[in-house]
């Protein structure tokens, strides 16, 4: 059986834009959408382009508080927010912008549209590039996230499928996946696994080794934080000494993915050494272990870098071949037409020899400790 892959988009998505001076630029998401279609990877039978609308309120306040809600509806009703700032609105990195409300519900319509394809068989995977609002908190944005589309999809799907149900969350983006940890923080029926440059030196300073779970949840949220200047070769020996045991034992359902990008080595806003070739190399972990997959978007803001990304991931999620080189009518988005542009990273960086010692001793350490620390509640001794 060929797998059946949604690919959810409209371009509503270019409504969700803090303003040109800010860092999370829309452009990303449209740039992913044009260079899949002149890959010509959106034209198979086997995959479905499919339009989302805004998702219901009831579905927003399965993760967020009515208040919350309320709050974030003002600027679209011509209220203004009462005391923005204690929803964390109105500050540099989530301003408040016209149609911030449904600028934010077509992302989550979004993420529970990509959820639903799954549940209900029309998809084996779905990937929402627009989602991945990792970081909102039930009642406060954060770090350019407003609504949490990871947390409602996953609380959708728990409330759809009944008891007995079980998620996991992996997050690959460069800062810790602290919104969608807090939701789940003291359930046991969704396993939220955040990799993340170091809270000592990233926003939004959270994500380290003890944050395990609490009550019921003990062990089941699991943090591998990591130095500056990792690179893809220890990136990926950490996922597959962390990451793979714990998804096998835990044998979800079904699988989310938060799949950013702001890992690679170019972005400009954290500190990781990472390339389209780790990147893959983690997807390709995750694609043999998630027969049920959900993937969102989520950060990346060097928009040269990221559509080239989501389009590998995408292609492998849908278990079709990427073309090695960018259509010639993308080409000028990603470097100098004249020559072919590699869909893969053409470059690798160099990385100083005495932060790459410190990166691997960084990685090896949260790998010891998280086997200490969480093996057990999953029936894996510290040396599996
Ligand atoms: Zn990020």
């Amino acid at each position: 059986m060929m797998t059946q892959a949604a690919f959810v988009y409209t371009p509503r998505f270019n409504d969700y834009d803090f303003g040109p001076g800010h860092p999370l630029k829309p452009i990303r998401v449209a740039r992913t959408h044009e260079l899949l279609r002149a890959c010509g990877l959106l034209e198979p039978a086997s995959v479905s382009v499919v339009k989302p609308s805004v998702a219901d309120e009831g579905a927003v306040a399965l993760v967020h508080t009515r208040e919350y809600i309320d709050a974030v509806r003002a600027p679209s009703e011509g209220r203004s927010v009462r005391r923005p700032l204690e929803f964390g609105l109105g500050t540099i990195d989530n301003p408040i912008v016209e149609g911030l409300y449904e600028g934010s519900a077509i992302i989550v319509g979004a993420s529970v549209l990509a959820a639903d394809l799954v549940i209900d068989g029309k998809a084996d995977v779905a990937f929402n590039p627009a989602g991945g609002l990792h970081h909102a908190h039930r009642a406060r944005a954060a770090g350019f996230c407003v609504l949490n589309d990871c947390a409602v999809a996953i609380a959708h799907t728990l409330k759809r499928c009944g008891d007995g149900t079980k998620a996991v969350y992996v997050d690959i983006d460069a800062h810790h996946g602290d919104g969608v940890q807090e939701a789940f923080y003291d359930r046991r029926d969704v396993l939220t696994i955040s990799l993340h440059e170091s809270g000592r030196y990233l926003f939004p300073g959270t994500g380290s080794v003890s944050e395990i779970g609490e009550g019921e949840g003990k062990g089941f949220s699991v943090n591998v934080p990591f130095s500056p200047y990792t690179h893809d070769e220890i990136y990926l020996w950490a996922f597959r000494e962390v990451v793979v045991p714990l998804l096998e034992a835990f044998e979800p359902d079904f699988v989310f993915t938060q799949l950013g990008v702001d890992t690679h080595h170019t972005d400009p806003l954290t500190h990781m050494s990472c390339t389209t070739r780790g990147y893959m190399g983690v997807v390709e972990e995750i694609a043999q272990r998630a027969p049920r997959w959900i993937a969102f978007g989520g950060g990346g803001y060097d928009v040269t870098a990221v559509p080239r990304a989501w389009t590998l991931a995408f292609a492998r999620m849908a278990q079709l071949e990427a073309p090695q080189r960018i259509p010639d009518s993308q080409a000028e988005h990603y470097g100098k037409a004249e020559k072919p542009i590699p869909l893969h990273d053409a470059e690798t960086p160099v990385i100083d020899e005495d932060w790459a010692r410190v990166a691997r001793e960084f990685a090896e350490e949260s790998v010891k400790e998280i086997r200490e620390r969480v093996f057990e509640f999953h029936g894996l001794g510290e040396g599996d």
